[in-house]
């Protein structure tokens, strides 16, 4: 048996009274859970294995099942207040969903657990700062292989003093003052001063420019956002079936 600390990716319904459950585990990556009688109101997993709960759960691991069967839950973090909020709970599921289809499979994921783990909490507190989703997005850049250097000009080469000038989500590439001269920039003047505040620890004032900056950046490195949800879903659950039927 494995006890392991896991964060709830993705639920949804198998059957009448089922749910599969997609989680990131802390000691085995992502795992697909069969819950049976999940659904039933005097389930013993109660809001253990509700999408963006922290959870412990104990499960035997078998390499060869693509479901494995959860014996306990228990919750640890439920993340109440960020379930009140309906912005919070978006980015949060979009940060599981990044997590889910793009981290590599079956392997241990530990840096992206306590990346998120840590997003979770910093959403979930009652005051939380501006930037939480933006600094979880950088986060997944450095894990995955992309890191953005926000220091220095691609250009020049000097380090950038204050915002950037420009930035390009193609390339990841900052340009200092002196380089974009009279050049007209094409990253706008909210998403520069986002990545001004990022680096320099501080909360951005609307974050939702750096955000989608960020996202066109990871979008060009690694693809997503061009492939349909429901499709996915759809393939997804058709190769689940035959497994357990
Ligand atoms: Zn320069």
């Amino acid at each position: 048996m494995i006890k392991s600390r896991a964060i709830v990716l993705h639920r949804y319904a198998y059957s009448d009274s089922s749910w599969i459950v997609k989680a990131l585990t802390e000691e085995c990556g992502i795992v697909s859970f069969i819950v049976k009688g999940g659904k039933r109101k005097e389930s013993p997993f109660k809001g253990a294995l509700d999408p963006l709960a922290l959870s412990e759960v104990v499960f035997r691991e078998n390499p060869n099942a693509e479901l494995l069967f959860v014996k306990e839950a228990s919750v640890i973090e439920w993340h109440p207040h960020l379930r009140e909020n309906l912005l919070k709970t978006a980015k949060a599921q979009v940060m599981t969903e990044i997590v889910l289809r793009y981290a590599p499979a079956g392997v241990p994921l530990e840096g992206e657990f306590s990346l998120l783990e840590n997003a979770l909490a910093a959403l979930d507190a009652v005051n939380s700062r501006s930037g939480i989703f933006a600094r979880w997005l950088l986060g997944i850049c450095d894990l995955w292989g992309y890191t953005l250097d926000m220091h220095t000009c691609s250009r020049c080469g000097q380090a950038i003093e204050g915002a950037p000038a420009d930035f390009h989500p193609e390339t990841g590439a900052f340009v200092c003052k002196n380089c974009l001269g009279v050049e007209t920039p094409r990253a706008r003047k909210e998403t520069l001063d986002g990545f001004y505040a990022l680096r320099s620890d501080n909360e951005p004032a609307t974050p939702e420019y750096v955000e989608n900056a960020l996202l066109a950046y990871l979008r060009n490195h690694i693809g997503f956002m061009r492939e349909i949800n429901s499709l996915k879903f759809l393939n997804e659950t058709r190769k689940l079936f035959p497994e357990v039927q």
